[in-house]
């Protein structure tokens, strides 16, 4: 008898706690939400603005986007009602762990004066900077001494640092002697600090699948420095990076490298300052994209060339860009900053590009788009970021007035959120 009032008893607890726990915990997850009320809200279909939108954050991603959504009084509200509320922008070409001094540009000085290490911290200084400064995604492409970014991406995993999420492109693929030029036979080697060389579809195999091994998500390849690669040298890079889903980017100025680089699949051209309306075609008929890296006077000034030569090539990446986005190229954004302006903090020199965007009067609208969706699409996220709608992850920025009137107004930034994570709010 005891007994059973005793069960009885302890089914009534049971009973109870079931039914606490039902109330509270949908109680306690609904006050996790965020709700940002935004004034002006890129609609990255149109590139225009919606005003008065309602954006849920739940758990990392966004719930819902809308006018006048219901929330919770728990809810945690962010006012950004005078504020243009933007997807986190993307970086598709980065050197993190990269400064040389102004003008005075030399490998051979930085691989015998800077360490990995002391690369890696410069590398998670510099990421801090660009994630405050709005860029929650950005491709670290290289030139990173021996694997400094790795360490860089593990910090902020474990939340040593604040940084963006990083595609990483590992130790640069390059046929030999990488990117130097003029190093004597006695230091022969000298590059492997930053480069392996690979002169033969086996040995870019071997080199894609040491830099899948250290971390890599994505695999450069330089062509054209030295020597350039064949058709079957890029296709071997490919084949090898898509066994385990990665894509293929070429650093390549232009001329038969650029061609062999598009013709083997390559996802991207890094840079391609000397492509002709020709190679442009091709590149938009087979879907290649360009990641332009539009310097502007003062960034080419700024790596040692003379005022004369620093307006030419800021002329000539004018006429490149505008023929690039007459010819339909898919454009995504791209800085490739390694030199800082006085002054200047990276984030700062990497957005003075913004100028040439508007010298080559490309539509504000769609330089943002370049910086979000596309980026997004060439980066291999395109599912999960470059787009605020429903299931992608909070990555969500806002500006302090509107960027379509002046594109150089992405400098304005007063709101940053990474994955659900309040960042910056000025
Ligand atoms: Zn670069």
């Amino acid at each position: 008898m005891i007994d059973r009032i005793l069960v009885t008893r302890i089914k009534g607890y049971v009973l109870l706690l079931l039914y606490l726990c039902a109330w509270l915990i949908p109680f306690s997850s609904r006050a996790q939400n965020t709700v940002i009320k935004a004034g002006h809200l890129f609609n990255f279909r149109t590139g225009e603005f919606s005003q008065d939108q309602t954006v849920l954050v739940k758990e990392g991603k966004i719930l819902a986007v809308g006018r006048n959504l219901p929330y919770s009084r728990t809810d945690t509200l962010i006012d950004l009602s005078n504020a243009w509320v933007l997807p986190g922008l993307i970086d598709c070409h980065v050197h993190l762990t990269t400064n040389f001094p102004y003008r005075n540009l030399s490998l051979a000085q930085a691989y015998t004066t800077e360490s990995s290490s002391l690369r890696a911290l410069r590398g998670g200084h510099v990421a801090g900077q660009l994630l405050r400064g709005g860029f929650t995604t950005v491709k670290e492409i290289g030139n990173d001494a021996n694997y400094a970014s790795a360490d860089v991406i593990k910090a902020i995993n474990h939340g040593w640092l604040a940084g963006p999420h990083i595609v990483y492109a590992g130790k640069i693929i390059a046929p030999y002697g990488g990117q130097t030029s003029g190093v004597n036979s006695e230091h022969e080697h000298l590059w492997d600090f930053e480069f392996i060389d690979a002169d033969t579809p086996d040995e870019i195999k071997k080199a894609v699948r040491k830099n899948i091994y250290y971390g890599a998500t994505v695999i450069k390849l330089v062509s054209g420095d030295n020597a350039y690669y064949n058709v079957e040298d890029i296709q071997a890079a490919v084949q090898e990076a898509s066994k385990t889903g990665l894509k293929v980017t070429v650093h390549v100025m232009g001329g038969p490298a650029a061609r062999n680089a598009i013709l083997g699949g390559a996802a991207a051209i890094e840079h391609g300052f000397d492509l002709d309306d020709e190679l442009l075609r091709l590149m938009h008929k087979r879907g290649t994209f360009l990641v332009g890296t539009d310097f502007s006077f003062a960034n080419w000034y700024a790596y040692g060339m003379d005022s004369t030569a620093a307006h030419q090539l800021e002329s000539r990446g004018i006429d490149r860009l505008q023929r690039a986005y007459k010819s339909q190229v898919k454009l995504a954004f791209g800085t490739d900053i390694i030199v800082d302006l006085p002054g200047l903090n990276r984030l700062q020199t990497n957005l003075k590009e913004l100028q040439t965007w508007k010298l080559a009067k490309i539509p504000a609208a769609y330089t943002l788009q370049t910086m979000t969706l596309y980026a997004a699409e060439l980066l291999g996220v395109g599912e999960t970021r470059g787009v605020i709608a429903p299931a992608y992850w909070a990555d969500i920025i806002a500006l302090k007035s509107n960027p379509l009137a002046d594109i150089t107004r992405v400098e304005q930034v007063k709101f940053v959120m990474k994955k659900g994570k309040v960042v910056r709010l000025d």
